[in-house]
């Protein structure tokens, strides 16, 4: 039997931590990179059961537009629970749900909103990429979706047969079938072995001739799915140019587009939505995170003319959280008030900016990119060669050394992207100028001591 002596000596937080290790399953991924317990939150900041104070970049991973604990999202919550509204209501609708559907249906361009139809979902990302993805087999009658290589949707069955992520998905046998990947415009690691506008240009060809060529293996398609920025794959962001075109390519070929926004919806790339930087308008678009106000909530938006599900065609007991209805209806309110869209556009540039005076001075930052307040730092090995393809051999070691330095120095950052070699940089969208400084001025200090730390 687990005996725990509490002495002085051990802290709190590891007391936490062996016990969550004992007893959670091993699939914890958090725990092991940001090994803390948390006490206390408020707006950027945590406070872990030691005492210690960390600027908190990871957000949830982009779920907290407004940080935690924000006053209108706990006022939203508290006036709920004094009115003896429901909490649960399966699909039944309520007041609360109608004032929901009529704000996020007033926040999508009126284009997309006049022709849309709303799907509440279970709670998380994935159980939405899973409702649109049987829509639109339903709809279309055919069995094929594309996806792309580095994208992450979720971690269902179906979800992760969509997504990159091999690490999840070799050992599990029977994958959804008829899955095929197209190359994403990463320039930085160009699929072609190019780089820059060429890589956007070789990656629009492929799709295209994929589609038209009568041989190419694949029929054709359900849907293409697609993040307008990739998150998880390591913040890499589509040019509104590529967008447009991916439109024009699925459009003429009368193939729905689904934009995954989980991640980049609600401000966090500059815009409310990040298909509005291109100027598209989707065939589906699904969101969660934000959209729930730090509450689990999703849906998908579509349009009218696949809405062909028999009644019960899609159900699921989680999918009238009135709790997060009220946080994501503050939060949504909140966000267009305060024009945060524009403000996470503003920091980003000056995150962006800052990151590129650092990268100028160490050789180990590959790339400085994102959109808005989505942005990532690639760490390479720059003593090493580019390969045959012109890519700097990515630095894993390192990034996970600057992570841990981050921590020790109070700053909570996510490490992701090909190779677990990508700094991600996903703050609320409430942070101030002042608080991106402090936090740049931290991170160059990790660099710093992580390269001293591997003599690197
Ligand atoms: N899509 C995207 C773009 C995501 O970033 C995520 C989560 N990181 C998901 C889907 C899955 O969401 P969830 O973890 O809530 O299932």
């Amino acid at each position: 039997m687990h005996h725990v002596t509490a002495t002085a000596e051990v802290s709190a937080n590891s007391r936490y931590l062996r016990s969550q290790q004992e007893r959670e399953s091993s699939a914890r991924s958090y725990p092991r990179r940001i090994p803390i317990a948390i006490a206390e939150a408020e707006g950027i900041y945590v406070r872990d059961m030691d005492g210690k104070v960390y600027y908190d970049c990871l957000s949830g991973a982009g779920t907290l537009a407004l940080g935690h604990n924000h006053p209108v999202v706990i006022t939203a919550i508290r006036e709920l629970l004094d009115q003896k509204a429901p909490l649960h209501t399966l699909d039944l609708t309520t007041p609360l749900k109608e004032s929901f559907v009529d704000e996020l249906f007033a926040s999508l361009p009126p284009s997309f909103a006049s022709r849309a139809r709303i799907q509440f979902c279970g709670p998380t990302g994935g159980d939405a990429v899973e409702a649109s993805i049987k829509l639109m087999k339903t709809a279309t009658g055919r069995r094929s979706v594309l996806a792309f290589h580095g994208g992450y949707h979720g971690s269902t069955h179906a979800a992760m047969s969509l997504s990159g992520t091999l690490g999840q998905k070799e050992r599990v046998n029977g994958l959804m079938p008829d899955v095929h990947y197209l190359p994403y415009p990463y320039t930085f690691r160009c699929p072609f072995g190019s780089g820059g506008a060429e890589t956007e240009r070789l990656s629009l060809n492929y799709i295209e001739n994929v589609l038209r060529d009568p041989e190419s293996g694949i029929v054709p398609p359900a849907a293409v799915i697609v993040e307008p920025v990739q998150g998880e794959g390591g913040s890499i962001p589509a040019s509104a140019n590529w967008l447009r075109e991916l439109r024009r390519i699925t459009k003429e070929r009368d193939i729905p587009l689904i934009l995954d926004e989980v991640q980049t919806g609600l401000g966090r790339t500059g815009k409310l939505f990040a298909f509005e930087h291109a100027d598209i308008v989707p065939d589906a678009l699904i969101l969660s995170k934000a959209i729930g106000g730090s509450l689990p909530l999703s849906v998908v938006l579509y349009n009218e003319r696949y809405d062909v599900w028999k009644p019960g065609a899609h159900i699921g007991t989680f999918r009238g959280n009135q709790l997060a209805m009220a946080a994501g209806l503050a939060t949504l309110r909140f966000i267009k008030e305060q024009e945060l869209p524009e403000r996470a556009r503003l920091l980003g540039e000056r995150l962006q900016h800052r990151l590129d005076a650092l990268a100028d001075r160490q050789d180990c930052i590959g790339d400085v990119r994102g959109l808005g307040l989505m942005v990532g730092v690639e760490i390479v090995d720059g003593r090493e060669q580019p390969d045959r393809l012109g890519h700097i051999p990515a630095s894993p070691r390192l990034a996970a050394q600057i992570q841990q330095e981050c921590l020790k120095c109070g700053l909570i950052l996510e490490v992701g992207g090909r190779h677990s070699s990508v700094i991600r940089f996903l703050p609320p969208l409430i942070i101030t100028e002042e608080q991106v400084d402090e936090i740049i001025d931290r991170f160059s200090e990790a660099v710093q001591a992580a390269r001293e730390a591997l003599s690197c």
